[in-house]
C-alpha cells in the first residue's frame, strides 16, 4: 500500500488502513479507515459519519440515559400535560427535548426567546426539593444532544432540563403577550399531538 502523509504529526509514511472504534454513548461504532500509526490521527470523513448514522438508526437500544433533575412542581406539571396527550412523563420529556433541539435552538431569535422565557418562567418550576429522572435516549436524539452539549458546554442532563423547562414555560404561558412565543406554543402543541397520535 502507498505510504501517506499525516496532516496531524506530519509523518510521511505512517498512514495505514486500520480498524477504528468511535465511542457513541455507552456503545461504540467500528469501521476501517486510514489511521496514522504514529499519532493515531484519522479523519472523521462524511463517509464514516454516514456509515455511523446508518448503524445508529438500526440500533434498537438506548445508548445513553441522562438523569435530569426537576422539582416536584415540574414533575407534576409534566405528568398532567403528558396525560392530556395520552403520554407518559418520560416520553414527554424526550419529546420536549427533540422539539427544542430541532425547532428552537436553531432559530435566529433564539437568544431573545430564551431571555424572555427565563424572565417569565413560573417561579414554581424552580422552587423546592428536586429529584432525578432517567431519560433513555436512542441514537438520533443522542447525536442532537451531543452537538448541543458540545456547543454550549453542558451535560446531556442539563440540556434536557433546559429543553423541558422551556417547553413547559411555553405551554403554560397562555396569556403571554409575546407573539413569537404564542406561535411556538401552537407549533409545539401540534407537534406533541402528532407524535402522540403516531405513538
Ligand atoms: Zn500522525
Amino acid at each position: 500500500m502507498k505510504n501517506r502523509y499525516c496532516p496531524n504529526c506530519e509523518s510521511n509514511k505512517s498512514v495505514v488502513e486500520k480498524k477504528i472504534s468511535i465511542p457513541v454513548g455507552n456503545v461504540s461504532f467500528s469501521t476501517k479507515t486510514l489511521v496514522c500509526k504514529e499519532c493515531k490521527h484519522y479523519e472523521l470523513t462524511p463517509k464514516i459519519i454516514k456509515e455511523m448514522d446508518e448503524w445508529g438508526r438500526g440500533l434498537t437500544k438506548n445508548i445513553v440515559e441522562p438523569q435530569p433533575i426537576f422539582n416536584e412542581a415540574t414533575h407534576q406539571f409534566a405528568e398532567e400535560m403528558a396525560k392530556q396527550y395520552g403520554l407518559k412523563r418520560v416520553p414527554f420529556f424526550r419529546l420536549l427535548t427533540v422539539y427544542y433541539l430541532n425547532h428552537v435552538v436553531n432559530r435566529k431569535d433564539f437568544h431573545e426567546i430564551k431571555k424572555f422565557c427565563d424572565e417569565h418562567s413560573a417561579k414554581e418550576l424552580f422552587e423546592g426539593s428536586r429529584s432525578k429522572v432517567s431519560v433513555p435516549i436512542r441514537y438520533l436524539l443522542f447525536r442532537k444532544l451531543q452537538t448541543f452539549s458540545e456547543v454550549w458546554e453542558v451535560t446531556h442532563a442539563k440540556a434536557i432540563e433546559e429543553a423541558v423547562l422551556f417547553g413547559l414555560t411555553v405551554l403554560s404561558a397562555e396569556k403571554n403577550n409575546f407573539d413569537t412565543l404564542k406561535q411556538i406554543a401552537e407549533n409545539l402543541q401540534q407537534y406533541i399531538a402528532d407524535v402522540a397520535q403516531a405513538a
